[in-house]
């Protein structure tokens, strides 16, 4: 990709060098009336400091200074927010033919980890879209783990990672996301497993649709791109990760989709670039 003097998107929160902490013991506003009433009949209040607790809070503590990044991180950060303004202009422009507004999603730079409605965010999970805060959150030091311990280098490799999360904002607009979470309550494991896998598959198709536009709109790709972002869908396949985790391969519990079930619906995308041609739920071979 020629990234060098594209669009950047401000959509962008930089929680870089924030650590969660525990707002800890916050009492409330009840808490102090018992235990102020408690030592005005002389009795010691410390025993009961525990009822008149609230649940421990947890924040990002922001260090006040600006995050002081290398070389490489930066260029991460210019990456991910070109990545991210191109998938704005894509999908800005499909979804409202499809009666869809899009509304843009922030995206957190994190480091280590962070907190989210999901709950807490960690480095080592890899990108993740939360839908209930509608944000997606990187520590760009996946993209070193990518090229180093998944063998997919490059920089289109890290913008298909963002546009699969961008593709799980898209599926959270249109409703799907939530269709999809409230059968898969009424179902067994297995069973929402295999939803799991076609909701991942439509999200890389996504990504592939966001390539298509990308490419044909704004020229953003260069020749290799497209082999690049093979190789990190077939790089983060369940059946490959499974095999380096745990030596064997587990059909059943897939939630992401094997190697090629991944690139094959990421060129599905790329190739037509039509949101329509990636509806996975319908498709009787994925
Ligand atoms: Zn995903």
């Amino acid at each position: 990709m020629d990234i060098r003097g594209r669009r950047q998107s401000s959509n962008i929160e930089d929680r870089r060098g924030m650590r969660p902490v525990r707002t800890g013991v916050g009492i409330s506003v009840g808490g102090v009336l018992i235990l102020l009433v408690l030592s005005l009949f002389g009795i010691n209040p410390l025993p009961f400091l525990g009822l008149a607790t609230q649940e421990p809070q947890v924040q990002m503590q922001d260090t006040g200074q600006p995050y002081q990044e290398s070389v490489t991180e930066a260029q991460y950060r210019e990456l991910v927010a070109v990545v991210l303004a191109d998938t704005e202009e894509t999908w800005s422009a499909l979804l409202p033919k499809y009666g869809v507004n899009y509304v843009e999603p922030t995206l957190v730079l994190f480091s280590g980890m962070t907190i989210s409605k999901c709950g807490m965010g960690q480095a080592a999970m890899g990108p993740f879209y939360c839908p209930d805060d509608r944000k997606v959150y990187i520590d760009t030091t996946f993209f070193d783990e990518l090229s180093q311990r998944f063998g997919a280098p490059g920089d289109f490799a890290q913008a298909y990672v963002i546009a699969h999360e961008i593709g799980h904002h898209v599926q959270t607009l249109a409703g799907t996301s939530e269709k999809v979470r409230a059968a898969q309550q009424r179902m067994s494991q297995a069973d929402a497993n295999a939803m799991s896998v076609r909701m991942e598959l439509q999200a890389d198709c996504y990504a592939g649709v966001w390539a298509h536009n990308a490419d044909r709109s704004r020229q953003l790709l260069e020749p290799g791109d497209i082999e690049e972002g093979l190789r990190a869908a077939s790089a983060i396949g369940d059946d490959r990760i499974q095999k380096q985790t745990q030596g064997r391969i587990v059909p059943d519990a897939f939630t992401h989709g094997s190697s090629e079930q991944r690139m094959r619906w990421f060129m599905r995308g790329f190739e037509t670039g039509d949101p329509q041609a990636c509806d996975t739920f319908a498709a009787a071979q994925l």
